[in-house]
């Protein structure tokens, strides 16, 4: 099936007499006539529901959608997209292990890998996503199980070359895992350019009505962790919690995101409710319909911001001005997404005075809605960062992040014109 029909009908399929529309299984739990029927489910031994953090029907028909969306094997949902980061590193790296680290990804993975995880054991080597292959190689290091990249990065905007970092990852040993918020499946596939995990904050355009905070990982099937069974013994070695089960062996392609689910989501229990499932849900049966809305009025509202006579820079890859155009018309020819970054000939400033002028326009701590919002990094969402690092991330002070909506392109573009 073509996108726009996997966003509309897959996922739930009704049987005969089943509700047309995806119930919300809203029970923690689930009836077996037998106790030997239950313990085969703690086994792995059968498929079934038993308790709603490992499972439960109304996430895994989502979980389902975004799979076949990404065009992937096997996909979980998880409670946001901090938790889907974090699961997608954490199942194949422990203590001792490291990571090759993109220096532009969102402010919020950067310090979970920075920070939280290396008080965990888990070090990482912070790499320019513009570097050459030569020089990106140079970050590995004999224990490095992962490197974790996004396809467009929040709110730098640098299009990843995922040719470029797979091919890095995999002269490596070790898998391509990359966040895909900001693109979407919608408008980039990156299985198909070589990337073997897709992890994704599904509060942004899958969502799209600022409704959930939610997450989702999903795996390509195509890494083949068993030919490394000494990189990768979490899923290549008896798991002493499961009685021993080699999930490489078990699950085959679905051996990940089983692991992830039935160890991690066991142990962590970073769950999405049924609740906000549902609601993503009718995000993502309109995804298809917001994503080009959301392109075109951001390419109109840049080309507006590059003409204006206060503006000092304006950086979106959809501009044939942008460093980043020729990758994104590689990566994502139909679009890339609905947010901007520009700066202010007056600077820091005249920014915050230009954003406190905006009457459609919300400041809020948010990005990728359906309604236009703006926010300035540097005092918001990164001001835990040092000047130097927000430099690494490529987050100019004076940078305004705008996400531009889905309304009509002239009310927003007139908005900004009465704020400048
Ligand atoms: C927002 C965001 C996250 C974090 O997701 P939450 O759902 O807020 O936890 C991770 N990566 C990217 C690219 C994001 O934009």
């Amino acid at each position: 099936m073509n996108k726009e029909t996997i966003c509309i009908q897959s996922g739930w399929k009704p049987k005969n007499g089943e509700p047309r529309v995806l119930p919300i299984y809203q029970s923690t739990t689930f009836k077996y006539e037998t106790s030997e029927q239950m313990g085969r489910l703690f086994d792995l031994e059968e498929s079934g529901y038993f308790y709603t953090r490992l499972a439960n029907p109304t996430n895994d028909s989502v979980a389902q959608k975004i799979c076949e969306l990404e065009g992937g094997v096997a996909a979980m949902l998880t409670s946001s997209g901090q938790a889907a980061n974090y699961y997608a590193v954490f199942n194949i790296c422990e203590a001792g292990d490291h990571v090759v680290l993109s220096s532009t990804v969102y402010g919020g993975t950067f310090n979970l890998l920075t920070c939280t995880m290396k008080k965990m054991g888990i070090s990482c080597t912070v790499v320019d996503p513009d570097s050459d292959y030569d020089t990106l190689c140079q970050a590995f290091l004999p224990n490095t199980k992962c490197v974790l990249a996004e396809t467009i990065a929040n709110p730098a905007l640098v299009v990843l070359d995922i040719e470029k970092f797979a091919k890095a990852a995999h002269a490596h040993q070790v898998p391509l895992i990359v966040d895909n918020t900001f693109p979407t499946p919608i408008n980039c596939n990156s299985f198909q350019w070589g990337a073997d995990i897709v992890t994704h904050s599904t509060t942004k355009y899958m969502d799209g009505h600022a409704m959930c905070v939610g997450g989702a990982i999903v795996d390509s099937g195509n890494f083949d962790w068993a030919a490394y069974p000494d990189k990768f013994p979490g899923l290549c070695t008896p798991d002493e919690s499961y009685h021993g089960i080699v999930y490489t062996e078990k699950f085959g392609k679905a051996a990940y995101i089983t692991k992830a689910t039935s160890q991690l989501m066991r142990d962590l229990g970073s769950i999405q409710s049924p609740q906000n499932a549902f609601l993503l849900n009718i995000g993502l049966e309109t995804l298809h319909l917001r994503m080009p809305r959301h392109c075109e009025n951001a390419l109109k509202v840049a080309e507006f911001l590059e003409r204006h006579e206060k503006v000092a820079w304006v950086n979106y890859p959809g501009l044939k001005s942008s460093k980043y155009y020729e990758l994104a018309q590689k990566y994502m020819p139909d679009g890339t997404c609905g947010v901007i970054s520009f700066g202010l000939k007056g600077g820091r400033k005249a920014a915050e005075e230009m954003m406190d002028h905006l009457k459609l326009a919300a400041i809020v701590t948010h990005v990728a809605d359906a309604r236009t919002c703006v926010l300035h990094p540097a005092s918001h969402t990164h001001r835990q960062m040092n000047d130097e690092q927000l430099k690494e991330a490529g987050v100019a002070p004076d940078l305004i992040r705008l996400s531009v909506g889905i309304e009509n392109v002239n009310d927003i573009i007139a908005d900004l014109e009465q704020a400048l």
